[in-house]
């Protein structure tokens, strides 16, 4: 499988967001993979997020977080940004 991951200008969106992104990417680490997902674990600043890749979902579903910054208002968040830019290097 190969992840795709989000473009750049999608990433750079909210320019607050893209930097704490960036200060987040060295907090990543890939918690496991099966053929169709990946789990990420991204340490914020205070607790622990999941971030999931799912292969087979829609462009816009495919990446998903379980913070409440995600999940309550359904919008690119920094774990989900620090996942990407992990993955791109
Ligand atoms: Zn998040």
């Amino acid at each position: 499988m190969e992840v795709k991951t989000l473009e750049d200008k999608d990433l750079k969106k909210d320019e607050k967001l893209y930097i704490k992104g960036i200060r987040l990417v060295n907090s990543v680490k890939i918690d496991y993979k099966t053929q169709k997902h990946v789990s990420f674990i991204v340490k914020g600043d205070n607790e622990l997020h999941n971030v999931m890749y799912f292969d087979e979902k829609s462009q816009d579903k495919k990446w998903q977080c379980d913070c409440k910054w995600y999940t309550l208002q359904n919008k690119l968040c920094s774990h989900i940004i620090a996942a990407n830019l992990a993955m791109k290097n």
